[in-house]
């Protein structure tokens, strides 16, 4: 593949400023542009990095994705027009780690009710037996990647036992058990804390159904930092309607952004995040880094960086 001109798709301003990454990558022995009005033309670009996909980037040798997750992108499509996929999966284990620790904090030790609160001015104490520790609690993390390994270095340092749930059951240190994805319902019914980390596909979509989810604790929590088709939203809300799980901790969901009508806005036992859950000022460099590894790859002839098959 040829590689000496790359374009960064203004899409990316989700996550960063297209400017900031570029300069971050000046070093490289490519031209880096800035893609915009004048410059929209991708004929004459390797290759583009962005977080939307565009059909004009079939012109291009090289599509890389500044997010792990690339069920946005036609895979058939690129294959045919011969144009390579790579994603950056490997950067986010951190911070979603840090978020869903933060999530599972807040459920135990009420902060959410002390935040809605303090909005009102309202001195308000939990009830004596409405506070719990996680230490001893135990959580099933569906998905153990780079966000499942962040996601259990963090709650095993809290204290939590954990349990993990992936298509080959080989073990992973940390997790107690590991279970297939067709033990699904064994492997989420003890836990207190269920957390989706799975990537969407056609395998996974739904993954998390009215099944499973009734399979979960009356006193469980669902955690959704995957995308949000991987849980069925519609029995999700049903179960916390009717009690038969407590809550849930939610950073995607099947529609983004979330409309005004979901009644999972309103719901007390529900945080929502706007799909930021693996936002850190340091994204871009990540980014950056993955990007100047697969052009020197690219420039020596080999294969770049987290390639999607
Ligand atoms: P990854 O490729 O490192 O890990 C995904 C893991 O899921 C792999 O170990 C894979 O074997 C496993 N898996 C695939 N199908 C499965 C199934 N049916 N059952 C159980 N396990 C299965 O990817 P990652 O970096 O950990 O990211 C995972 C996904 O999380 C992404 O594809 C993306 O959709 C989402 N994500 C969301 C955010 C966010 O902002 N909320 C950030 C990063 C990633």
């Amino acid at each position: 593949m040829r590689l000496d001109t790359l374009g960064i798709d203004p899409s990316v301003s989700t996550l960063f400023p297209p400017e900031v990454l570029r300069d971050a990558l000046s070093d490289l022995p490519v031209e880096t542009v800035v893609l915009d009005e004048a410059r929209s033309a991708t004929d004459s670009l390797d290759g583009v990095v962005t977080f939307a996909y565009d059909e004009r980037f079939l012109d291009t040798g090289w599509i890389h994705s500044v997010q792990a997750g690339v069920d946005r992108f036609p895979r058939d499509r690129l294959s045919e027009a011969n144009v390579v996929l790579t994603n950056s999966t490997g950067i986010h284990g951190d911070a979603i780690g840090e978020t869903v620790a933060g999530y599972v904090l807040a459920f135990a030790r009420r902060l959410h009710d002390h935040v809605s609160n303090q909005r009102r001015a309202n001195w308000s104490q939990p009830e004596w037996n409405e506070a719990w520790t996680v230490a001893g609690e135990r959580a099933c993390v569906v998905g153990l990647g780079s966000l499942g390994r962040g996601i259990v270095d963090r709650l095993t340092g809290l204290g939590l036992d954990v349990d993990g749930v992936r298509r080959t059951p080989t073990p992973e240190p940390g997790v107690d058990r590991v279970y297939t994805p067709s033990e699904l319902e064994t492997a989420v019914s003890d836990a207190r804390f269920v957390v989706a980390a799975v990537p969407l596909t056609d395998e996974t979509s739904g993954i998390i159904d009215r099944a499973v989810i009734s399979a979960m604790r009356e006193d469980a929590y669902l955690i959704n930092v995957a995308r949000g088709e991987v849980v069925e939203q519609e029995s999700l809300v049903a179960a916390i309607e009717s009690g038969d799980i407590a809550g849930a901790a939610l950073d995607v969901f099947e529609t983004e952004p979330l409309p005004e009508s979901s009644p999972l806005w309103d719901m007390n036992e529900v945080i929502v995040s706007p799909h930021c859950g693996a936002f850190t000022h340091e994204y871009v460099d990540h980014v950056a880094s993955i990007v100047r590894e697969s052009v020197r790859r690219v420039r020596a002839g080999e294969t770049p960086v987290n390639t999607v098959p």
